[in-house]
């Protein structure tokens, strides 16, 4: 297997330190407000890469952070008045529905960064006593100078990088790059007792001191989007590398932007869609495929147009599947055979070549005109090729790609509810709304469309659709 690693800027063969285990972390969600489908992506991409190494054999030990201690909480909680634990939790829980929804597997841990505070000021000490931190007032400063590796991630010179950041005045610091790992408490801001005083940590630090604490030393694989290569991820590698003087990962992998009009996606740039917005109006299961249908590591322009052709690919990838479970029991065993060995070749070296999906997808599509084909030229399939058809799906557009639904679709007459009781169901939603009880509002919408059962919402009213 070759993976593209941003440190070497090359594809690599793919060997774990310890095979086959495989200990892959990746950078989660500051938890301030709803994530957008740009975190959505990367969120899923990982997902997508994490299930694509179990298919292989490894096992995977699999760590999101989530940032709940951060400027932006803090920023937060004093426009809602309430304190940053409040806006944390609240946001951490909308998380964890939301990628519920998007259909991400649980990750074998989510810590916290106020969880692991004990852990964030063992590895400053560390720094300090090696001579590569310095506290200035109750603020403490990673000594960039002093790693000569800086830079080693995203290819920037120090000096060119000293030049460019004389605008960042702090007076505390003894040089423009150096970066906060313990920042002392300004009146009125949540804090943790420290050696340096009450303070919180800094952003990078967190997430160095959680992958050392679940993965240890070195790992194999670090995640995230492009825009944490540079500061985030080489201070995470000043502070590990620095604190124990070990390669701290193996392979380092970053997401491209999920972007509008050519724009990265972001909050501060306000041309964001949550994903729960998008969720409302599409599947997630085209949402998948639209990503899934360009390279990880590629930029991808979000359109209407994009997924409403998403959602006609995940409909035809749907509806062949569940038409193939129909298939099965009436399929005589003598009927001809199909090789789906050839598509599940094709299906690992495509995905064998870094995660490579577009062309992974476009094996499955293959294979439908391929089956397609064989039906109608050769007459009916034998029940054994069918068995090995619907295993190779599952496997691969379901256990790794997530793009097929595999629970049976129920039609119009299986449903088993009335038209009266559905309409019951919207004018309960409708009160929850008003009474601005939204999450049962969203229960009730995601209720009925597990059951198949898709409402639309209009200035005329809400209207159902039975799929
Ligand atoms: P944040 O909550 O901003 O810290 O972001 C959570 C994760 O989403 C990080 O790994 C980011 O790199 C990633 N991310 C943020 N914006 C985008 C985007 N537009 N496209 C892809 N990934 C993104
Ligand atoms: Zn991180």
């Amino acid at each position: 297997m070759q993976i593209f690693n941003t440190l070497s800027g090359k594809k690599e063969k793919f060997l774990p330190s310890n095979p086959p285990e495989v200990s892959f972390y990746t950078c989660g969600p500051t938890v301030y407000d709803l994530f957008h489908i740009g975190n959505g992506r990367t969120f899923i991409m990982s997902d997508i890469l994490r299930r694509y190494l179990i298919y292989k054999g490894y096992n995977v030990k699999y760590v999101m952070n989530l940032t709940d201690i951060d400027d932006r909480i803090i920023e937060k909680s004093n426009s809602m008045k309430t304190k940053s634990s409040t806006v944390a939790t609240q946001y951490s829980d909308a998380f964890f529905e939301d990628i519920v929804r998007l259909g991400v597997n649980e990750a074998d841990y989510y810590p916290k960064a106020t969880d692991h505070i004990a852990d964030i000021i063992h590895l400053i000490k560390k720094l300090e006593e090696k001579d590569l931190a310095y506290s200035v007032n109750g603020d403490v400063f990673y000594s960039v100078d002093k790693f000569a590796k800086y830079g080693i991630l995203s290819g920037k010179k120090l000096d060119e990088l000293e030049s460019g950041a004389r605008v960042d005045v702090n007076e505390s610091k003894k040089s423009p790059l150096d970066f906060a790992l313990w920042k002392s408490a300004k009146p009125g801001e949540p804090y943790w007792d420290s050696p340096w005083g009450k303070g919180r940590p800094g952003w990078h630090i967190e997430c160095s001191a959680m992958s050392n604490k679940l993965l240890g030393e070195t790992i194999d694989i670090h995640a995230g989007g492009s825009d944490l290569i540079f500061p985030h991820h080489e201070n995470e590698i000043a502070q590990s590398e620095g604190a124990h003087g070990q390669q701290f990962v193996k392979y380092w992998i970053h997401f491209g932007f999920l972007n509008i009009k050519d724009e990265k996606m972001s909050k501060s740039l306000g041309n964001f869609f949550t994903a729960r917005d998008i969720l409302q109006r599409h599947s997630v299961y085209a949402l998948r495929l639209l990503f899934t249908q360009t390279h990880y590591r590629g930029p991808l322009n979000y359109s209407e147009e994009l997924m409403e052709a998403a959602t006609r690919g995940a409909e035809k990838l749907s509806n062949f599947y569940h038409e193939l479970i129909g298939s099965i029991d009436s399929a005589e065993t003598k009927g001809g055979t199909f090789n789906t060995d050839i598509y599940r070749d094709r299906f690992i070296e495509a995905m064998d070549d870094d995660f490579n999906t577009p062309q992974a997808v476009a094996v499955l599509f293959d294979l439908i005109k391929g089956v397609n084909k064989k039906n109608t030229d050769e007459g009916r399939i034998s029940k054994d090729s069918l068995i090995d058809l619907k295993s190779f799906l599952d496997q691969t557009a379901i256990d790794v790609l997530g793009i097929i639904n595999s629970e049976a679709l129920p039609t119009k007459e299986s449903s088993g509810l009335s038209d009266e009781l559905i309409k019951l169901l919207i004018d309960l939603r409708q009160e929850a709304k008003k009474s601005k009880h939204y999450d049962y509002a969203d229960f009730i919408r995601d209720g009925l469309k597990n059951l198949g059962i898709e409402l639309r919402d209009s200035k005329e009213g809400t209207t159902f659709k039975i799929n």
